[in-house]
């Protein structure tokens, strides 16, 4: 089986020497001061100050999202979500469960992210716009540009859900204005699932983030993960295992150069994106992530074609949900997967769409 999938992602041999090792213990100094220089990459290849604070929580992406409104908004904020497909929705979703005011700036299936979308809203005043960058429902990389655009000279803190677009596509937290930021293991890292990480500056871990005593949640308050931080350490037993491989992923991509990887998977995509347009294939047409590239067939043949790239190639692609899911999937450029085993998949894609169309 090979994993055109995102994530997990088909993981690095250095990743699975890692797992072998087996899980140490952790409080000690050894693991303190390997998540200590963990911090400092993982700091570098987001493009923030070393003086930004990050959150270590043993949790998938969604916790991770969830966290970051638990300890950033209070009662009586008013926030602006964008959703243009499953993960926005959740974003919906999650502050609808917590009564949190929002406002929601909706896409359309395929509508491109433009300035004007946000006109309706300039007038208002939120706490924070809650985005996830790289919308993986659809594939649309929204242009950060209007999101700092929209926040700057505001009170206004930019969330970001980077979980599919960090280490994916250029990324630099602190030129795009974002204040914080979050990701997962198992995304752009390309390592086992159960670590997310939240990034926040210092003007936030300042003058934004609930005390403990103001948290309603226990586990997810953030300034109980940054005191801990301070000597490499996290609250709660963290998922040891998984830090190792960060670690390891990190000192990798830093070994390669982290624009190298970056053009890596930029290559991959676009090479994808050559190989498998044909009659009959084609792709959304907003600005789409390196990440992904969602296939759009002229008829309904996804599902049968997904089962027979399992079968006959040993491919797993990722579906898409809803209405769509009988007209498109979705394929991962991130991983261990080569520009040929790219090559191979796009010819079996036209291949199979032959067959069933
Ligand atoms: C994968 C992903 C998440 C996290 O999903 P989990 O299943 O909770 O790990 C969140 N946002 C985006 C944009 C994602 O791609």
């Amino acid at each position: 089986m090979k994993l055109f999938t995102i994530g997990p992602t088909e993981m690095y041999e250095t990743t699975k020497k890692i797992r072998e090792k087996g899980v140490p213990y952790f409080r000690n100094q050894e693991f303190s001061n390997l998540m200590l220089e963990t911090d400092e990459m993982l700091k570098r290849c987001m493009k923030t100050a070393v003086t930004s604070e990050t959150i270590y929580l043993t949790a998938s992406g969604t916790a991770a999202m969830e966290a970051a409104v638990d300890n950033l908004i209070r009662k009586g904020d008013k926030v602006l979500v964008v959703e243009g497909g499953g993960f926005g929705k959740r974003f919906v979703e999650i502050c609808d469960r917590k009564h949190i005011d929002r406002d929601v700036l909706h896409l359309e299936l395929d509508e491109t992210l433009t300035m004007a979308h946000f006109e309706p809203f300039q007038g208002n005043a939120y706490k924070a716009v809650l985005v996830n960058l790289h919308e993986t429902s659809t594939g649309q990389l929204y242009n950060v540009d209007l999101l700092k655009a929209f926040c700057q000279g505001k009170e206004t803190l930019l969330i970001v859900d980077a979980i599919s677009t960090f280490l994916c596509d250029p990324f630099a937290m602190d030129e795009n204005g974002i204040d914080v930021v979050i990701i997962s293991s198992q995304k752009g890292l390309c390592v086992t699932p159960g670590m997310s990480m939240v990034v926040m500056n210092q003007r936030v871990a300042d003058n934004y983030l609930k005390t403990p005593d103001e948290m309603e949640c226990y586990y997810h308050s953030f300034a109980d993960y940054i005191s801990n931080m301070k000597r490499g350490q996290t609250p709660y037993t963290p998922a040891v295992g998984i830090c190792y491989e960060i670690h390891d992923m990190l000192k990798y991509i830093e070994a390669q150069g982290l624009e190298q990887r970056l053009d890596e998977v930029r290559e991959k995509a676009e090479t994808f994106r050559c190989a498998v347009k044909m009659e009959g294939i084609r792709f959304p047409e907003f600005p789409a992530s390196n990440a992904i590239t969602t296939v759009i067939f002229d008829r309904p043949v996804a599902k049968k074609i997904e089962a027979a790239l399992i079968e006959e190639y040993g491919f797993v692609i990722n579906p898409c949900g809803g209405s769509v899911a009988e007209e498109r999937f979705r394929v991962s450029h991130v991983g261990a997967i080569t520009v040929e085993d790219t090559l191979e998949l796009a010819k079996g894609i036209q291949k199979l769409y032959q067959r069933y169309a």
